[in-house]
């Protein structure tokens, strides 16, 4: 039989007034390095903060933005293809749809997954971390926390779709026969992915287990 694992109390770096450096994860005493203004990294250099400074209003504002551009993104053309003379415009779905019909599915699937579920689904997860991060949540905290790692390491594979985009756009040129190029869509759709990229950056997932710190220092005055 293992032995059971004591229960030791858990300290916050907070608690034990220490700061952790978001470069290099070094845990600095800001005793020890003077004022709590303008504090550094006594070993890399960067900026010192106990949380990401307006971390909840800089993710609002960017998943906003996302939200809107991915609007756009989704209504204008992403690439316009120039064949015989004749051009024709696809936005992202009517792209979906046209693989549908002519019977590559998985490409369809390829393309709705990586370029309308997955950012959706992004900015839908981000948005319901903030509420519960407001709402002081402390719903199954390590789950939410996994879901927010898992939002921000599928981030940069949103940008497969702008990737292929540009590879065809620099290939597919053979003169009077075909051109393709990128559409008004494209540079929105790409917005919407930096901008999620982004959001997903400035959310310091931290604060959603500063709510259960409160609780637990609630439940120790009582
Ligand atoms: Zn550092």
């Amino acid at each position: 039989m293992r032995p059971v694992p004591q229960k030791t109390p858990i300290i916050t770096a907070r608690q034990a007034s220490l700061i952790s450096c978001h470069s290099c994860h070094l845990l600095c005493k800001p005793t020890a390095l003077g004022s709590n203004h303008g504090l550094v990294c006594p070993r890399c250099g960067a900026k010192l903060h106990s949380r990401k400074v307006n971390s909840l209003k800089r993710t609002w504002a960017l998943i906003l933005a996302a939200f809107i551009f991915y609007i756009p993104a989704n209504l204008l053309p992403i690439t316009t293809v120039i064949s015989l003379g004749k051009a024709q415009s696809d936005t992202i779905m009517s792209g979906v749809i046209y693989f549908i019909h002519t019977g590559m599915w998985p490409i369809a699937l390829v393309i709705f997954v990586a370029s309308v579920f997955v950012p959706f689904l992004k900015l839908i997860i981000l948005t319901y971390l903030l509420i519960t991060v407001q709402r002081r949540s402390t719903w199954r905290l390590k789950d939410r926390t996994r879901l927010y790692r898992i939002t921000e390491a599928v981030g940069r594979w949103s940008m497969v779709d702008i990737y292929v985009v540009t590879i065809l756009v620099a290939l597919v040129n053979l003169g009077a026969l075909a051109t393709i190029s990128a559409g008004p869509g494209a540079i929105f759709f790409a917005a919407v992915v930096v901008t999620t990229m982004f959001a997903a950056m400035s959310f310091d997932p931290r604060l959603m287990w500063d709510a259960k710190e409160s609780l637990n220092g609630r439940i120790q005055h009582t």
